[in-house]
């Protein structure tokens, strides 16, 4: 599982990101960090990666207390908006990167990508290099990228957001499959309640860099603890 503790984050003097969030997030779950722009959830994942360092507070992930472990050494993976994919390289080349990078032998580099792959059922996309692919189909080498290293927790920040709604129910169904059957920790951000509700197995609503309420989908839906979580889940539209 993981846990955090009075984490605090403020960026310059006025800036406050995160104003004390406690939470713990099973091992396993499907869990959404959902909020409106700026209550905090990018810089929550981004603590949680290890890439933005929190002013106070503390840290668990798997029973490891990793506030001072850089990011390499977390069991965490992340997969961007923005993803940086290397655009004249092929998908083979792409997912291999990193594994390389972990000095794993060839043979068995290739055989991981081969598993991903199939997995994620890239076809023959694997030999076509990122810049002659669609931002969808980048998005599933960005998310396959993100699974061949096989992280105990992967982290997704609005993976789906600049995809069309047809991709992206299509995308939300390979999410939650690749994540049920992996049995990995997922850490969701975004803004949209929708996807939140049918994505999730629980929910933290953010807002002016604090939890407003946790909960499974319904309970939040249909039982908000307070104003701004009955307006944000459309309780007035
Ligand atoms: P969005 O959905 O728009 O991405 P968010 O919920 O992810 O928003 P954060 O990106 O975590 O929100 O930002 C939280 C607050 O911290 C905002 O007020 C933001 O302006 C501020 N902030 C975030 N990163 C920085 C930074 N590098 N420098 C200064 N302020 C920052």
């Amino acid at each position: 599982s993981i846990t955090l503790q009075g984490l605090h984050k403020r960026f310059g003097r006025d800036a406050v990101a995160l104003d004390g969030v406690d939470l713990t997030i099973e091992a396993g779950e499907f869990f959404t960090l959902l909020g409106p722009s700026g209550c905090g959830k990018t810089t929550l994942l981004r603590i949680l990666a290890g890439l933005e360092e929190a002013d106070e507070g503390q840290l668990n992930i798997g029973g490891k207390d990793v506030i001072d472990v850089p990011p390499h050494h977390r069991s965490v993976n992340t997969v961007f908006q923005s993803y940086a994919l290397f655009p004249h390289l092929s998908v083979r080349e792409n997912l291999a990167f990193g594994l390389k990078m972990r000095g794993m032998p060839a043979a068995q580099r290739e055989q991981k990508v081969a598993e991903i792959a199939q997995f994620i059922k890239l076809g023959d996309l694997v030999d076509r290099r990122i810049d002659q692919l669609s931002g969808g189909q980048r998005q599933r080498i960005a998310l396959a990228r993100a699974l061949v290293c096989e992280p105990d927790v992967l982290l997704l920040d609005e993976p789906l957001s600049a995809l069309d709604a047809g991709l992206r129910s299509q995308l939300q169904v390979e999410l939650l499959r690749v994540q049920k059957r992996l049995g990995m920790t997922f850490v969701f951000v975004t803004h949209d309640q929708d996807e939140a509700m049918v994505m999730s197995d629980r929910i933290a609503v953010l807002n002016g860099g604090k939890i407003q309420q946790v909960g499974a989908p319904r309970e939040v839906y249909e039982r908000p603890s307070n104003a701004f979580v009955a307006r944000f889940m459309g309780h007035d539209n």
